[in-house]
């Protein structure tokens, strides 16, 4: 059919073969059967059948875009990485916002935490910083992640999302009660992603010129201010715009409107961890401000969109593993387990040659011994040698690169270290936020979406599950504590017999 455009472009098989009938498969007369040689058919058919790949278990609805990263002060006393070596030096980035337990057409104003996910197209490589809008999060130690997002996710029986199995889960987990209390408050239903900040959330270390290390977290502060929806506004919009933040981010760089945030990190020595009251490497935990001030480093710009979606937002691919010269990881046990999960699901949703996929190349050097595999689609090496050591290229092994070693105190720790002062204070610092960061206002929405989300746990546990986790708000604070437990019609003397209880006997 001719749609009365100007014609300039055949269409073609996808083996570029001219065609001429894109709608009528060929058939034995006008009624007839089809004919089996008419390929085209085929050829639509199984391509149509292959557009799904599994989606992401866990950030599976997500947005993305490019931009650049500005750096604004100088930090080459903490590291060499040439991405932040002069001030105004400009690097190309790619962002991908997401939230998490939902599947990919879930809505985006879920009350959940964002995926924060950067890549920074360095000359020493694609250094790919994958946090969140949260500083901490629900687990410390990655055995534990598996179990976790299955509360998040269906029920097995019923195929419904669960408030029981979140809260039950929760309750017997206290570590998780810091994010609990991040994402019971109105940040855990942002408007869209420009309006959040991002966090590198793990603490990694930064290594300068004379290979000296010191332990970081990374902050990027939205320049745009923190605006969030309610709960009542999040589900209004849910029912109007299921997209609305991806939406929300595509209109805005389409309207140049471009979207930043301010990149500042907060430095630890390792004598300083030495003394830290908590865990400098435990996930649930932040280094307040006034002890590790915020320092400046640059300016994230995103400004433009991906031209298509599939290609560039869904095959993006990051990785905590993917660090850079003059940055590293650190004992965080999150972290660590990352490194491994985060390649092998890509390796699963897109294969071996993941790293080939444009949006997910290096555009710099990329020399290795890495041969064939499913869709060795850039190059493949060509001619050059597929072994080391050879006779043949000059690629060689550069020791300028080399980390400085890490001093561990222990040999291999055991399980029951991890009981150690300081490493199971839960309450803390979810207080604190309470007490101390959160005004009248934002402490009544907290305590009105708690005891929202919480009347949603049913079954026989119920009151079990809810007394546990009482226990854990008042451990935190009081007032908390004592809010909830009225607004869910519980006697606070109730509660009050559980808290010398462990949550697992209550
Ligand atoms: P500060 O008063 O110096 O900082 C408070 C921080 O809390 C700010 O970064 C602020 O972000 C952030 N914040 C405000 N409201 C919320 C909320 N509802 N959910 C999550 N973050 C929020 O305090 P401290 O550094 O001493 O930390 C006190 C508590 O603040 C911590 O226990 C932790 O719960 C929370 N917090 C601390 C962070 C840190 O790295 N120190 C980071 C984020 C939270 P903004 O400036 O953008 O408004």
């Amino acid at each position: 059919m001719n749609n009365g455009k100007e014609k300039t472009q055949k269409l073609t098989t996808a083996s570029g073969r001219p065609y001429v009938e894109n709608e009528n498969t060929q058939s034995v007369g006008p009624r007839g059967p089809l004919l089996l040689q008419d390929y085209i058919l085929h050829e639509k058919m199984a391509h149509f059948n292959r557009e799904r790949i599994p989606e992401r278990v866990v950030h599976a609805k997500g947005s993305g875009a490019y931009g650049t990263f500005t750096v604004t002060h100088d930090i080459s006393k903490y590291t060499k990485a040439k991405v932040f070596n002069k001030i105004g030096k400009e690097t190309k980035v790619f962002l991908r916002f997401s939230t998490v337990g939902g599947e990919k057409g879930s809505a985006d104003t879920e009350r959940d935490p964002r995926g924060f996910a950067m890549k920074f197209y360095t000359e020493d490589g694609n250094w790919d910083l994958v946090g969140n809008n949260t500083p901490v999060f629900f687990i410390k130690d990655p055995k534990k992640f598996g179990d976790f997002i299955h509360t998040q996710k269906r029920d097995p029986y019923t195929n419904c999302k669960s408030p029981t199995m979140m809260w039950d889960y929760w309750s017997l987990n206290p570590e998780s009660l810091h994010q609990v209390m991040i994402l019971m408050s109105d940040r855990g239903t942002p408007i869209g992603y420009r309006f959040m900040n991002g966090y590198g959330s793990h603490t990694f270390s930064m290594i300068n010129a004379k290979n000296e290390r010191v332990w970081v977290k990374f902050h990027f502060k939205t320049m745009q201010g923190i605006k969030n929806f309610n709960d009542a506004e999040a589900a209004e919009m849910k029912s109007k715009d299921m997209d609305f933040s991806q939406r929300d981010l595509v209109e805005s760089i389409d309207n140049g409107h471009f979207p930043k945030w301010a990149l500042k990190i907060q430095v630890m020595t390792n004598d300083q961890a030495k003394k830290f009251k908590w865990n400098p490497f435990d996930l649930t935990k932040i280094w307040p401000h006034k002890d590790f001030p915020l320092i400046d480093v640059g300016v994230m710009e995103l400004n433009e969109n991906p031209k298509n979606y599939f290609a560039e937002v869904e095959q993006s691919a990051f990785a905590p593993a993917h660090i850079i010269d003059g940055i590293s990881y650190s004992p965080d046990k999150m972290l660590q387990g990352r490194l491994l999960s985060y390649p092998d699901a890509h390796r699963y949703r897109l294969g071996g040659n993941y790293e080939q996929i444009p949006v997910n190349r290096c555009p710099y050097m990329v020399n290795n011994y890495q041969r064939d595999g499913h869709m060795a689609v850039s190059g493949n090496g060509g001619s050059a040698p597929n072994y080391w050591p050879n006779s043949f290229d000059g690629v060689y092994a550069d020791q300028s690169y080399k980390e400085p070693a890490w001093d561990l105190e222990h040999s291999i720790a055991d399980w029951y270290d991890r009981n150690a002062e300081g490493e199971n204070d839960h309450y803390t610092q979810p207080g604190n936020l309470f007490r101390d960061v959160m005004d009248e206002e934002q402490k009544k929405s907290t305590i009105s979406n708690i005891v929202g989300a919480m009347k949603g746990i049913s079954g026989p546990k119920k009151d079990q599950i809810i007394y546990r986790q009482l226990c854990h708000f008042f451990r935190a604070d009081v007032n908390l504590g004592t809010g909830i437990a009225k607004g869910l019609g519980v006697n606070v003397d109730e509660v009050m017999k559980h808290l010398k209880h462990e949550p697992a006997k209550i």
